[in-house]
Parts: C-alpha cells; sequence; structure tokens
C-alpha cells in the first residue's frame, strides 16, 4: 500500500497545482469537469480513511467551489488546513497560497 505521508505530499502537490492553473474565468464545462474531479478524487484516493474524511468534508463542512481559481484555490487551502489541523500540523495562511503554488514567494 502506498505510504500516507508520501501520498499526501504528492497528492496535495497535484491538487494546488491543478488549482494553480485553473482559469480566473472558467468555462461551463471547465467548472463540470472539476466538480466532477474533485468528487471522483474524493471516492478514490488509495487511502481510505483520509478519502472518507474528506468526503465528510465536502458533505458537512463545504462543498467544493469551482466558480474562478481565486475560489477553488481558497477553498482546497481550507480544506487542507481541515486535515492540517486534524494531523496536528499548523494552519496554512490562505491568503498566501498562491504566492506558494503559482507566483513564488514574494521575499
Ligand atoms: P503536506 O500537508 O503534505 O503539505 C505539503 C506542502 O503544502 C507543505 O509543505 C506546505 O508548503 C503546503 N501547504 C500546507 N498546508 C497548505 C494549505 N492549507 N494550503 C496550501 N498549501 C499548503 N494523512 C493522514 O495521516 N490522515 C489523513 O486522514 C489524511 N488525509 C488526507 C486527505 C487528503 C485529501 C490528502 C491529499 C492527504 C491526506 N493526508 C492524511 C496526508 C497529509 O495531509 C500530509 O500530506 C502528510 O501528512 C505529509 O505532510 P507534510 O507535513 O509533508 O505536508
Amino acid at each position: 500500500p502506498p505510504d500516507v505521508e508520501q501520498l499526501g505530499r504528492s497528492t496535495w502537490t497535484l491538487l494546488h497545482s491543478i488549482a494553480a492553473t485553473y482559469p480566473t474565468t472558467p468555462s461551463a464545462r471547465e467548472q463540470a469537469d472539476l466538480q466532477t474531479f474533485m468528487g471522483l478524487f474524493a471516492r478514490l484516493y488509495p487511502c481510505w480513511v483520509c478519502a472518507e474524511d474528506f468526503q465528510a468534508y465536502m458533505r458537512e463542512r463545504e462543498a467544493v467551489r469551482v466558480a474562478s481559481r481565486d475560489e477553488f484555490g481558497t477553498w482546497l487551502c481550507r480544506a487542507h488546513n481541515a486535515v492540517n489541523a486534524k494531523l496536528g500540523k499548523p494552519a496554512f495562511d490562505c491568503a498566501r497560497w498562491e504566492e506558494r503554488w503559482r507566483t513564488g514567494w514574494k521575499d
């Protein structure tokens, strides 16, 4: 079975990279594709307890938001923070998700 930590780091890289390249003004088709992708992702993620909790997050806390890059990126950051909280990791400042994943840190 995959290593849950290694799988997690790789997967967050993929998901935040999808957010970073998602259009600022996505078409209806692009929005539907991302919605479908995230729903299937949450069912297929190969860490079953992780997947169950992530599905519950989307169902009970905040449904996925796909109307723009900013909306999806911020939603994903909050969802990642919910996992961080569960694991006792520090929260990430969601005002800076694009700096981390798209434009690079402004130091
Ligand atoms: P990661 O959490 O993997 O983060 C990678 C990098 O992303 C960080 O170094 C930081 O630069 C950046 N980052 C951190 N937080 C944010 C944020 N909020 N927004 C944007 N960027 C951020 N592990 C479990 O043990 N139990 C679980 O139930 C579990 N559920 C998971 C559910 C999902 C959907 C995913 C993708 C992973 C899950 N994991 C779970 C794995 C866990 O989240 C971590 O990936 C793993 O513990 C490795 O953590 P890390 O400290 O290397 O950083």
